[in-house]
């Protein structure tokens, strides 16, 4: 189901993907929104403070209660009680379902212990049963079966009417409480309205035929994403490098010594045995070892192997991807949309494909001038480099050429950057701009026995002197064995007025991969970390300052190409040397960051701007039109992907890769990648606008609390938008809303001339 948990299912959010050729996909943000309450120090209790999960198997109890809860809920609203209760009471079974959805999302991801992570995945799969499950009970419980995972035969005894997606009782009491508007909040008002429209868009107003398909269609998508995303782990790809010496040493760590004999030599010759051998490395093309090779080996050919073998697995997923294709289509035709993006964006501020489309054919014709400039500029580098007057510039000299060029014009070494950003410091540094900000600040407080799910975890709450706690945040911030590779913002618990004197405070985890442990004291972020940190913190403050009515809408609840704005804004507060010098320090002298240094860093991050927002517009572009309507002839993928870098960037394709097959975000982005283009956009206009004077006043971090993020998505969010800065952020356009790009443009030095 699409509708009570709506928000909180697609809230799978992560950072632009930046392509294999010059940073780290695995490294993606990722974020997802769910409470505690505050327990006193010594009391025990279960993860995340829910008393039922002491054990792996209190997720099964958990579960459980929900549906119990849900029941129960579900029954008093069928009374047809006020429509005030009835939204206060569906978001009950919203906030009830989610802080199972939201803990069991987080465990699968975090939890070292096996038996918790699995218990986690039968609780997911339980409730989500729970909430669109075919109404032909048989179909999907034989499914499971089949795969034997074991789902908990009661849970398919409910009967239909039980399954919250195809729930008529509920529809018709959402319907009631949007027709007597009159009686309702305006909060209130526009819950109702989008449950309604979710409800909807979940197919409960279509012939039971109809809805049987949708259900079934739905639960196929969910089955391919997973199929998608297992093929990128079991499968990413290896090249063999003989001799060991093409590898430079800096990458060696991530390579796995291999030997193969030294025919001729071998047989005549006596030798010890290790001298007989010749020694080699083999490339484990996984996008984190690919994006190092492509940075740091000089050999052309190294790359140019890693880089085509890294780009074409997983083979697998060539046909997964048609399949996904062809089932969101049928879906949304279902519904009575011509695609599969007109239908996924129809609630969003765009509203159509035409709308985005019309928008990425501008941003991408301003960006095209200074994309084929840097393009140039990387090639004459090159030929420079090489000797070679002629040699083309390829996609696998991308990292490595750039990097160098930015190393060398601004002398930059990156563990000198690094020694400015300890760990600590930069926690530190979160805590600065709460502060400054929002006159709150970050407590330490001492996690509950069974709370945490690992030592190195911390817990945060944020107090405000006059207003008290405003929530709690989970922060869990060194990689290990088994976690979540990425960094990612989890709600635990979405905030909600409870009664007219009690707020349920929001609760979230950061979840980061940090090289070092809680009780190292040498973990040093480099500055890419560091603005990821921002980026997962700018979610995290979304949700702990919403003050919305509804869980519904709290925090990061809102639609898609709003949702990556604030995180996108706190990217900035990353990049300014009046914030980086109240905490960056030299990890052993103490000295505060260089002002100079700083300049350094801005220079080289603008040195290749162009080619970089290029790269997110193709990105979006495939996106729209792998999702988009379908020809009556269906196009293989590897095409239309060759097609549009053609015709789109300033790059040559490499004939026989598909790097589709790894770019996750097309399952819980599909058709909705230009979001973070949006997020662009809106961040840089209230960057300029609204912070850049003086960001860390507590003016500017008024009015982005006041105006924007307690709001969470309980306001139309052009008005948002607009409230906070005013006139020229965004423009109505053929029915749908598009960012101004005037910001962006002008920050990036778009439209001048080169
Ligand atoms: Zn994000």
């Amino acid at each position: 189901m699409w509708h009570l948990i709506r928000r909180i299912v697609p809230n799978l959010r992560r950072k632009p993907f930046i392509g294999s050729s010059n940073s780290d996909p695995t490294r993606t943000r990722l974020y997802y929104t769910s409470v505690v309450a505050p327990r006193q120090s010594g009391a025990s209790t279960g993860l995340y403070g829910f008393d039922h999960l002491k054990s792996p198997n209190g997720f099964q109890r958990f579960v459980d209660e929900a549906i119990e809860r849900s029941t129960e809920l579900v029954s008093y609203i069928s009374a047809m009680p006020e429509s005030s209760e009835i939204i206060r009471a569906m978001d009950e079974i919203s906030d009830t379902v989610c802080s199972v959805v939201d803990s069991a999302e987080l465990c699968r991801n975090t939890h070292p212990d096996r038996e918790f992570v699995e218990e986690a995945n039968k609780a997911s799969m339980r409730i989500n049963e729970y909430l669109h499950v075919s109404t032909k009970e048989e179909t999907i419980s034989s499914k499971y079966k089949k795969k034997s995972l074991k789902v908990d035969e009661d849970s398919f005894n409910l009967g239909a009417a039980m399954y919250l997606n195809t729930n008529h009782t509920l529809y018709d009491a959402v319907r009631k409480a949007e027709q007597e508007n009159h009686l309702l909040t305006e909060e209130a008002r526009r819950a109702a309205h989008y449950l309604r429209v979710d409800f909807e868009r979940g197919g409960i107003h279509l012939s039971a035929d109809k809805l049987d398909r949708v259900n079934q269609l739905n639960i196929e998508i969910s089955q391919l994403c997973r199929e998608f995303n297992e093929n990128i782990i079991i499968d990413p790809g290896s090249v063999d490098i003989f001799p060991s010496s093409r590898m430079p040493k800096s990458v060696h760590h991530l390579l796995k010594p291999i030997y193969r004999s030294t025919p001729g030599i071998l047989r005549e010759t006596v030798l010890p045995r290790d001298t007989m051998k010749e020694k080699g490395f083999r490339i484990t093309t996984d996008p984190q070892n690919l994006s190092s090779v492509l940075q740091h080996v000089s050999d052309d050919e190294v790359r140019k192997m890693a880089y085509i073998q890294g780009n074409s697995v997983p083979v697998a997923n060539l046909g997964i991807l048609d399949k996904l294709i062809a089932t969101r289509h049928e879906l949304a035709q279902i519904m009575g949309y011509r695609s599969y993006a007109e239908f996924t964006m129809k609630p969003n501020m765009a509203s159509s494909p035409a709308v985005v489309m019309s928008f990425l054919h501008e941003i991408g014709k301003m960006v095209r001038p200074r994309a084929d400039e840097e393009f140039r500029k990387i090639r004459d580098f090159k030929r420079e480099k090489s000797g070679r007057e002629s040699g083309d510039l390829e996609p696998w000299d991308e990292a490595y050429y750039t990097s160098l060029m930015k190393s060398s014009t601004y002398n930059l070494d990156s563990s000198v950057v690094a020694s400015y950003f300890p760990l600590p410091q930069c926690i530190e540094g979160l805590k600065v701009m709460v502060e400054s900000l929002f006159g709150a600040r970050f407590h330490s407080i001492p996690l509950a026995p069974g709370e945490s799910w690992h030592e190195d975890v911390l817990k945060l709450s944020l107090h405000h002197p006059e207003e008290g706690d405003l929530g709690y945040l989970y922060l869990d911030l060194y990689s290990r064995k088994g976690k979540y590779p990425g960094f990612a913002h989890f709600a635990i618990k979405g905030g909600r007025r409870i009664s007219e004197t009690e707020y349920q405070l929001p609760v979230v985890a950061l979840v980061c991969n940090f090289s070092g442990s809680r009780n190292s004291s040498t973990a040093r972020l480099n500055h890419w970390e560091l603005e990821t940190l921002f980026h997962e913190f700018g979610h995290a403050l979304h949700s702990l300052l919403s003050r919305t009515d509804y869980q519904h809408f709290s925090g990061t609840r809102v639609v898609l190409d709003l949702a990556e704005t604030p995180s996108n804004l706190f990217e900035y507060f990353a990049w300014d040397y009046r914030v980086l010098k109240t905490f960056a320090r030299h990890y052993s002298t103490g000295e505060i960051i260089p002002e100079k240094l700083v300049k350094s860093m801005q220079g080289a991050r603008k040195m290749f701007a162009a080619t970089e927002l290029q790269r997110q517009i193709f990105y979006a572009l495939i996106d729209q039109t792998l999702f988009g309507e379908q020809p009556a002839t269906p196009r293989d993928t590897s095409s239309i992907v060759a097609d549009l870098k053609r015709q789109y960037t300033s790059w040559n394709h490499v004939e026989g890769t598909h790097w589709q097959t790894r770019f996750n975000h097309l399952l819980n982005y599909g058709a909705g990648y230009y979001s973070y283009l949006y997020a662009k956009c809106f961040a840089a206009t209230i960057w300029q606008k609204l912070c850049q004077e003086d960001p860390l006043s507590l003016t500017t971090g008024t009015a982005l609390r006041t105006i924007l993020l307690q709001h969470g998505g309980a306001r139309e969010p052009a008005s948002l938008l607009n409230g906070l800065v005013g006139e020229g952020i965004l423009r109505h356009c053929n029915g749908g809303i598009v960012p101004d790009i005037t910001s962006l443009c002008e920050e990036m030095k778009l439209g001048e001339n080169i």
